[in-house]
Formats: C-alpha cells, sequence, structure tokens
C-alpha cells in the first residue's frame, strides 16, 4: 500500500505540471482531494491495515495530500499570473486609433465672436419667440396693417383653421428687430440690446437666401444718438470680424421702423469685389441694414420720442459666416454631410 500512495502522489503530481487551464485544474483537485476521490480512497482503507502499519500509512497518506494541495496552489499561481501578462502585453509600435475631436459648426463660432464684440461695446442680450404676434413683428415697428412694406418681408402664414386665432395674429417671426418693441416695453432707455435668433420668410433658396436664416438684431436708445454713432458701431463691428482692411460702404435705403434707413456693404470676400454668384455679381453684399429708430417706433412703446433717440441694425448671419468662409453658397451650411462642416 505504501508503493501504492507514492505512485498516487507522483501521478498527481505529473497530470498538475500538465495542466493549462483553470478547469482542468480545478478537476484534477476533485478527482485527488475530494471527498469521493482518490487520497480518500486510501484514508478509507487505513481501518482494515494492521494496528502496527496504521500510524505510518496514515502518515504518510497525509504527507501526500499536503503536497498535492501545495502543488495545486503553485500551479495555480503560475496559471493567473501567464494570463495577466498576456493580457498586459502590447505592441507599442502599432499606430493608436485616432478618436476624432468635434467642433463648433461655424455659425456658432461666428455668433460667439459677434456676441463677445457686442459685449465689449456693452450691449445686453435678449431672446424672444420664434412665433411672433403681428403687433410686435409688424405694427410697433411702424408697419401698419395693409401697409405695402410688408410685402418685402415675405411672411409665412399658419392654418388657423380650427384654432381661436386670425388668420396673420401669430406668425413665423420675419426678422427678430420683433424683440424691440417688446424690450423697450419692459424696461426703461438708455439701452444697448442685441437679439440673435432664428427668422422665417418665403424666399426664393437661392446661394444667398434661404427660408429659414439666423438674424442678429441690434438696437440703441439714447439721448443725441448721431447717425454717425450708428455709422462708427458698423464700421468697428465689421471690421472687428473681417479685419482693418475691409471695405465698406453704406448706401440709403427704406424701411419703416427706421429713419433715415442704411444699408451697409462688405465688399465681396468671395470674389474679392470682382462679381460672382454669390454677391448677384455686384462685388458688394448687403450685410448689416440699419438706420435711426422712427420716432414712431419710440412712441407706440410709450419712450419719449422728443428725449430720447436711437440707431437699429440687423446682421443676417448666414450671410456673415459666408463671406467669412469664403462660401459661395450657404445651403451648404445646414447640410448634415460632415466632410462639408469638417473643413472649418
Ligand atoms: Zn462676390
Amino acid at each position: 500500500m505504501r508503493e501504492e500512495i507514492l505512485n498516487l502522489k507522483n501521478e498527481a503530481l505529473a497530470q498538475i505540471m500538465d495542466v493549462v487551464s483553470f478547469d482542468d485544474l480545478e478537476n484534477l483537485k476533485i478527482s485527488y482531494l475530494g471527498r469521493k476521490g482518490k487520497i480518500n480512497d486510501f484514508i478509507k482503507k487505513i481501518g482494515e491495515l494492521p494496528q502496527t502499519d496504521k500510524k505510518e500509512i496514515g502518515n504518510l497518506i497525509n504527507d501526500s495530500k499536503k503536497v498535492i494541495e501545495v502543488t495545486l496552489a503553485k500551479k495555480k499561481e503560475g496559471l493567473t499570473s501567464s494570463l495577466l501578462s498576456k493580457k498586459e502585453w502590447f505592441d507599442l509600435t502599432i499606430p493608436g486609433n485616432k478618436t476624432s475631436a468635434g467642433h463648433f459648426h461655424p455659425q456658432t463660432t461666428v455668433l460667439n465672436e459677434i456676441l463677445d464684440i457686442f459685449k465689449y461695446l456693452g450691449y445686453q442680450i435678449a431672446d424672444g419667440p420664434e412665433i411672433e404676434k403681428d403687433y410686435y413683428n409688424f405694427e410697433v415697428l411702424n408697419f401698419p396693417p395693409e401697409h405695402p412694406a410688408r410685402d418685402a418681408q415675405q411672411t409665412m402664414f399658419f392654418d388657423v383653421s380650427n384654432t381661436s386665432f386670425k388668420e396673420g395674429q401669430v406668425i413665423p417671426r420675419t426678422h427678430t428687430s420683433a424683440m424691440q418693441g417688446r424690450v423697450m416695453e419692459a424696461s426703461k432707455p438708455p439701452l444697448r440690446v442685441i437679439v440673435p435668433g432664428r427668422c422665417f420668410r418665403y424666399e426664393q433658396v437661392d446661394a444667398s437666401h434661404g427660408v429659414e436664416f439666423w438674424q442678429v438684431e441690434g438696437f440703441v436708445v439714447d439721448k443725441a444718438v448721431h447717425l454717425t454713432d450708428l455709422f462708427g458701431t458698423i464700421e468697428f463691428v465689421l471690421k472687428s470680424l473681417f479685419g482693418q482692411s475691409a471695405k465698406i460702404k453704406f448706401a440709403t435705403t427704406f424701411f419703416p421702423f427706421v429713419e433715415p434707413g442704411v444699408d451697409a456693404y462688405l465688399e465681396c470676400t468671395v470674389c474679392d469685389g470682382r462679381g460672382c454668384t454669390f454677391c448677384k455679381q455686384t462685388g458688394w453684399s448687403e450685410i448689416m441694414p440699419a438706420g435711426m429708430i422712427h420716432p414712431n417706433v419710440l412712441s407706440k412703446s410709450k419712450i419719449d420720442s422728443k428725449i430720447w433717440n436711437g440707431f437699429a441694425f440687423a446682421i443676417g448671419l448666414s450671410r456673415v459666416v459666408s463671406l467669412r468662409y469664403q462660401i459661395d453658397d450657404l445651403r451648404v451650411l445646414h447640410t448634415p454631410d460632415l466632410r462639408i462642416l469638417k473643413q472649418f
């Protein structure tokens, strides 16, 4: 029996050395040390031995059991560390995967720049509803009902059937100038305010026009404001955006809510003034319609036009982005194609 026990021990140690998986190791452990295992088979036989051999064989079984236990534990450690070192191994020379970082849409970048310029000039930023009452979009801005100047705004209308609204009572705002009346009603002059936001018009969509566009409206109400203050502001803003060498010109125009009305033009940066589809071959792009606030607008909002006056202007944001990045068709700005947007 002594020999059988020594053989069993040696057989166990040899098998443990050859094991390559945790599962096989566990199975070996059960087959030797388990309740119905081979070691227990010997222990059960001790009772049948002569009294003189019992102690010696018992000790031999115990020693063999301990050796198997220790060898199993060592093998388990060995398997664990070889598994870990396999996982940590990597080739330093393989190029890594590049993660692409996102960035702001060019329109957001330019809008943030514009807001910074006006914050520097002491303007406050106001936000207003995109669906606006006719009163704020037109009437308070000196567009009486049936006034022909309303036609130029190419207003879109809602289907108001089955609602309590009258036709045209609420509309998608055609300009953020609609906030002038709201701000003037809610606060007292002096005022320096800009209103960035989306506007909507029933436009023929082309390289420089869209049905939905962003505008940054701005206005100042103070005492003794002059047209030259307006010119100075426009020049400062455009040169901050397009550099000191930007060429600017002014022309007179008509808007009901200003008197006199002016249009600021920037020499087209897409074609450097030579003429292109973006500037309709004129070499100039209308960029900031503006003017001195009409006294009727102030009076409608209960501001005494004998004491206060001011100027107002609007910036077409998409137009600025196109001129800034020399994009000859602003429709590309509103495509979800990342191949285009990644270029900026
Ligand atoms: Zn051009």
